[in-house]
């Protein structure tokens, strides 16, 4: 019998900073609870990203990148 390989699927989350306006549209949309906010968004929990897209889609100023690795 082959062997069975479970995959995972890891992203990285980033904030350009300068970008952000602090909208929070990410931290209140993100179903997974990736972004914190102080006065700009930070990813504090970049392991729980699913990789759905929702943030960078709403984002207005274009402060977001998903990167799958
Ligand atoms: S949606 Fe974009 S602009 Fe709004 S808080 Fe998040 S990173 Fe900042
Ligand atoms: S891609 Fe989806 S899961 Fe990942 S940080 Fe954005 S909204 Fe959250």
């Amino acid at each position: 019998m082959g062997k069975r390989y479970k995959t995972f699927e890891v992203y990285l989350v980033y904030i350009e900073a300068d970008k952000c306006d602090g909208c929070e549209e990410c931290v209140k949309m993100c179903p997974v609870n990736v972004f914190d906010m102080s006065h700009k968004a930070y990813p504090t929990r970049p392991q729980n990203c699913l990789g759905c897209g929702t943030c960078v889609a709403l984002c207005k100023s274009n402060a977001i990148i998903i990167t799958e690795i």
